[in-house]
């Protein structure tokens, strides 16, 4: 099997559609935060991937940006901030908006 190769940081990479979802199923909020420093290390250290959603991913997971576990939780479904209350889904957590227009 040929590994994709690695390339430079695109010049538009941002935080995709899908990275967006899987990180609300997950519970990861602060996004744009650890976009932030990801880039920053990516600029640091020079850093070239195969698949740069896939990096970013594991920045936010293993929390690169140390938010720690007090960042804000976001709704699985809106994207929107938990702060005015949730309740826990199978996809994980809704705000009061979206539980309530379910
Ligand atoms: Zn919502």
């Amino acid at each position: 099997m040929k590994r994709r190769p690695t390339t430079d940081l695109p010049a538009d990479f941002g935080i995709s559609e899908r990275v967006r979802k899987w990180a609300a199923v997950k519970g990861y909020g602060n996004l744009d935060q650890h976009l932030e420093y990801f880039l920053l290390q990516v600029e640091k250290f020079g850093y070239r991937y195969s698949s740069w959603d896939a990096a970013l991913m594991v920045a936010v997971r293993d929390d690169w940006a140390r938010l720690g576990k007090g960042q804000a939780q976001v709704c699985a479904k809106c994207g929107g901030s938990l702060r005015a209350g949730h309740t826990k889904r199978k996809i994980g957590l809704v705000c009061n908006d979206c539980e309530a227009a379910a």
